[in-house]
């Protein structure tokens, strides 16, 4: 009999609970032990071994969300995409990877991959033409990033994935800012699907934590790593990881509605100059966003006009916080030059179309006349000849 596939926030209620068959509470126990039976047992249990009660029961909610057959839950993003990389790749294989990329890995790239004898290229824009251009015979796989951190570039998912075919090559694809609510890439036939838990899962800003989905086939070998470098997370962590994800359907909905009407309020504000919002008419890729996408999400990035200082306006905002990470429920707002791109030269930066005004805006669960407003009252501090010093 076919099973009657169930939506969303049942899944994220449901999906990959413990059952408490001692005392049926409603929710799933937490199994702290880090030492189980080994005799007579099915399984050995061990958190290393990524399969105490409660990572195994993350994991299927993980895979559910992503529509595939398996996941596996890591102590960080960077920790779940370490693993992936190097399941999929050894010495003297290459790889392309956008240009535009979370900076965590592109250090990973560009600081390991040498005395691993990995070769790798950078696209220089994000269409799958981009990517042919850069493929080689020792090619192994495809990385790319949608929407992309913090011009919210999109890449065609099913150009990718058939190109990979094509090249017989593993597509992988950091979801993290578009989260399983708005995207499911294996839909379109793209092979790994990364997260940074940390940020949509999560959504709280209290947890670090990172996540795969694939099929069993390439699960398994990510495993096959994974037990080997560690990296694996506390289960009080997983619990509250699964505690979060029960909501995240709920939450992201909220964040895109909230994001969607920051972006057309922006652009409407004679202070902004550019805004980057994958939701918008103006994005250059919009239409592509609206055939791969659920959602637009929760991120987007502005520009102010040069008569506003932008790094004094984001000290002047008093309800929305300056923070470095993002995708939590309270709306956040940091500057790409001083933070996640600094380490770039600024020539680079204005290659890749980072201004140094540049505001990336996280957007949270607020009321929307509440953000409004903050914005509102920095701005008019900080227009020129009108700088108030703040204490
Ligand atoms: C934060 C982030 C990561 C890294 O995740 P950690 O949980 O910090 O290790 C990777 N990719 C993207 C897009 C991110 O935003």
């Amino acid at each position: 009999m076919q099973q009657r596939k169930i939506g969303l926030n049942t899944i994220c209620t449901h999906v990959g609970e413990v059952k408490d068959e001692q005392f049926k509470g409603a929710i799933s126990p937490l199994y702290m032990s880090s030492s189980y039976a080994f005799e007579d047992v099915d399984v050995k249990r061990y958190p290393r071994y990524f399969n105490t009660p409660n990572q195994e029961a993350l994991c299927k909610k993980i895979a559910a969300l992503e529509n595939t057959e398996a996941g596996l839950i890591f102590g960080s993003g960077m920790a779940a995409i370490t693993t992936s990389l190097m399941a999929f790749l050894r010495a003297g294989d290459h790889i392309v990877l956008q240009q535009v990329l979370y900076g965590g890995t592109y250090n990973l790239v560009v600081e390991e991959f040498e005395k691993f004898g990995i070769e790798y290229s950078f696209t220089e824009g994000w269409q799958a033409e981009d990517f042919e251009k850069e493929i080689r015979s020792n090619t192994k796989v495809i990385y790319i990033e949608t929407p992309s951190n913090p011009l919210l570039t999109i890449t065609d998912l099913d150009a990718i994935s058939k190109l990979a075919k094509k090249h017989n090559l593993v597509s992988m694809i950091d979801n993290t800012f578009a989260s399983p609510v708005n995207q499911n890439p294996i839909d379109f036939g793209i092979d790994v699907v990364m997260h940074s838990a940390t940020k949509y899962m999560g959504g709280h800003s209290d947890i670090l934590a990172g996540a795969v989905a694939s099929s069993e086939e390439n699960i398994h070998r990510i495993f096959g790593l994974a037990k080997n470098f560690g990296g694996s997370l506390s289960d009080y962590t997983v619990w509250l990881l699964e505690r979060s994800l029960k909501t995240m359907g709920l939450r992201v909905k909220a964040q895109n509605i909230n994001a969607q009407h920051m972006a057309e309020y922006l652009e409407g504000n004679e202070a902004v100059t550019k805004v980057y919002y994958p939701g918008l008419k103006s994005h250059p890729e919009h239409e592509l966003a609206k055939a791969q996408m659920k959602g637009f999400g929760g991120m987007l990035s502005f520009e102010l006009h040069e008569d506003y200082d932008a790094n004094q306006f984001q000290k002047e905002l008093q309800l929305i916080k300056s923070s470095m990470s993002l995708a939590g429920v309270e709306s956040t707002v940091l500057s790409p030059t001083k933070t996640s791109h600094s380490l770039l030269s600024a020539e680079e930066r204005a290659k890749q179309g980072i201004a140094d005004g540049l505001i990336r805006f996280s957007v949270g669960i607020e009321e929307p006349e509440d953000l409004i407003a903050d914005i509102e009252q920095a701005l008019k501090k900080v227009r020129s000849g009108n700088i108030v010093a703040t204490s």
